[in-house]
């Protein structure tokens, strides 16, 4: 879609953060079960003196509306997002990357879900009007400031960890091993860091806030 490329810098697959979102196979978690989606486009705007949640444009391509990435802030609508982010302006859906891993499942689940997927998204998009009614577009503090964002990692990790290591096993049947129960540790550790990090990006810096602190 055309913008103003001498206002906006585009945030596209090939940018870390939305290869992060695409190969990082614990996000499967935010995006099939939470809902957590990322669109395709994504605007910054070219002002240093905003920080980056409020320089974020979600541009709609079905009305052209620039939406404030705000709507889809973790106090708004970050989750239930599963059909793609819907547009208040125009009741079109916005679209999103996928996940590799969240394509593999829905992929190999094909035949479970097909059939309800119409009706599934109808009654989605009955309920999103209602949602969009009283959105917040304050900026919210971060909590990613700072080493809020490793907090946030480490503890992200541990519960892919758990989930990965040993729930996933056991309702699989499978045995649990030692072995690969210690090498998941540094795996999840890291992810969990690359997790949080590249929250804290797309979340941006919120130092200054309006009260000039
Ligand atoms: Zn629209």
């Amino acid at each position: 879609m055309n913008y103003d490329k001498t206002k906006y810098r585009a945030w596209k697959w090939y940018h870390p953060v939305m290869l992060h979102w695409m190969v990082n196979p614990g996000l499967v978690i935010n995006e099939l079960m939470l809902g957590q989606r990322v669109p395709k486009l994504t605007l910054i705007e070219k002002n240093p003196a905003k920080s980056l949640p409020e320089k974020t444009v979600i541009p709609c391509p079905h009305c052209g509306t620039m939406h404030s990435g705000l709507k889809w802030s973790a106090r708004n609508n970050a989750f239930k997002n599963w059909f793609g982010l819907y547009c208040d302006q125009c009741g079109e859906t916005i679209p999103c990357l996928w996940n590799i891993t969240s394509l593999v499942i829905l992929a190999l689940t094909f035949p479970l879900w097909i059939g309800f997927k119409n009706s599934w998204k109808s009654s989605w998009l009955q309920k999103q009007p209602m949602r969009y009614e009283n959105l917040n577009l304050e900026n919210a503090v971060n909590s990613l400031e700072g080493y809020g964002w490793v907090k946030m990692g480490i503890s992200w990790g541990f519960f892919m960890y758990i989930i990965m290591t040993f729930v996933f096993p056991w309702l699989s049947g499978d045995a649990i091993v030692l072995k690969k129960a210690l090498i998941a540790i540094p795996i999840w550790a890291t992810g969990g860091l690359a997790f949080g990090y590249t929250m804290k990006l797309v979340n941006g810096k919120n130092g200054r806030d309006r009260k000039g602190v």
